[in-house]
């Protein structure tokens, strides 16, 4: 995914992010933006039982990174500057939003685990996972996507 943010965000920041969730980078290049002060391609590789979309052939026998290790690396990348846009979030907030302040501090949760189960709760209008605390607010995240189109 394409990470447009400040030079508060560097490869460092990034490949620290991801050592720390137990995942591999499998691609982490460095380019211009024009939104903000330089943008990163992050392909990341982990610990779920799937394996990566459109992943590269060569990487074979790699899997995808869970949801939770990219939230923390993501949260980590928001942390260092929130004013980072990216592929799927366009703000800290909208993510915040979206993943309900599950990667407050940018690390992995504590009942983190290998695949969520997400199924919609018409109750909350949330999806919530069937084994544990995660859940996703796609009302929030779209209402902030369209917030920015709209801008
Ligand atoms: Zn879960």
């Amino acid at each position: 995914m394409r990470i447009h943010c400040s030079n508060n965000v560097t490869s460092s920041t990034i490949s620290t992010a991801v050592r720390a969730v137990g995942a591999w980078t499998e691609t982490l290049t460095e380019h211009g933006s024009r939104k903000r002060d330089h943008a990163f391609e992050l392909k990341l590789t982990g610990t779920s039982n799937r394996r990566p979309n459109g992943g590269n052939r060569g990487a074979g026998d790699d899997y995808a990174a869970t949801w939770d290790q990219w939230g923390a690396v993501i949260a980590a990348i928001f942390a260092a500057d929130p004013e980072a846009t990216m592929t799927y979030y366009p703000s800290a907030a909208a993510f915040d939003a979206f993943t309900r302040y599950r990667f407050d501090g940018g690390i992995l949760p504590d009942d983190a685990h290998g695949d969520h189960t997400f199924r919609h709760d018409p109750a909350s209008g949330l999806h919530k996972c069937t084994k544990c605390s995660a859940a996703q607010d796609w009302q929030a995240l779209n209402g902030a996507e369209q917030a920015r189109w709209a801008a």
